[in-house]
């Protein structure tokens, strides 16, 4: 389900991003509305709507994209962070491809809202 989808797109080159990191697997790039003074995404390059869609086939890459999340925070110096994925419309997933928000540079509250 590549048609409509604007990660698909992102990955594609079809929509310009702000890349942090990128291989085979996946895609970090920059948040356009950003809600920390660092914020961005990591995506799967294969199309996966959300995280009710993980199971034995594909968690492989899941916890390819948390190694690459340790990583890029390390690199850009983030010793404190949030890793947030939203699953479905109440939770507030507007873009129905799986993703993972990096949020770093704030004090965070919690509960979330
Ligand atoms: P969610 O609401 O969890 O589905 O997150 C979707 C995120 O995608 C939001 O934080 C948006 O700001 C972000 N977003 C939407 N369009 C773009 C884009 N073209 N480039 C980067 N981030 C985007
Ligand atoms: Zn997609």
């Amino acid at each position: 389900m590549r048609n409509d989808c604007l990660f698909c797109a992102i990955v594609d080159g079809d929509i310009p991003s702000n890349k942090v990191y990128e291989d085979e697997l996946c895609l970090a790039f920059y948040d356009i509305e950003p809600q920390a003074p660092v914020h961005f995404l990591v995506v799967p390059k294969e199309h996966i709507c959300c995280a009710r869609k993980i199971t034995g086939e594909n968690s492989a890459l899941v916890a390819h994209i948390f190694e690459v999340i340790a990583k890029v925070c390390e690199d850009l110096g983030c010793e404190s962070y949030r890793i947030v994925n939203n699953c479905g419309d109440q939770a507030g997933q507007t873009v129905k491809h799986l993703h993972f928000h990096v949020l770093s540079g704030r004090d965070m509250t919690w509960p979330p809202g």
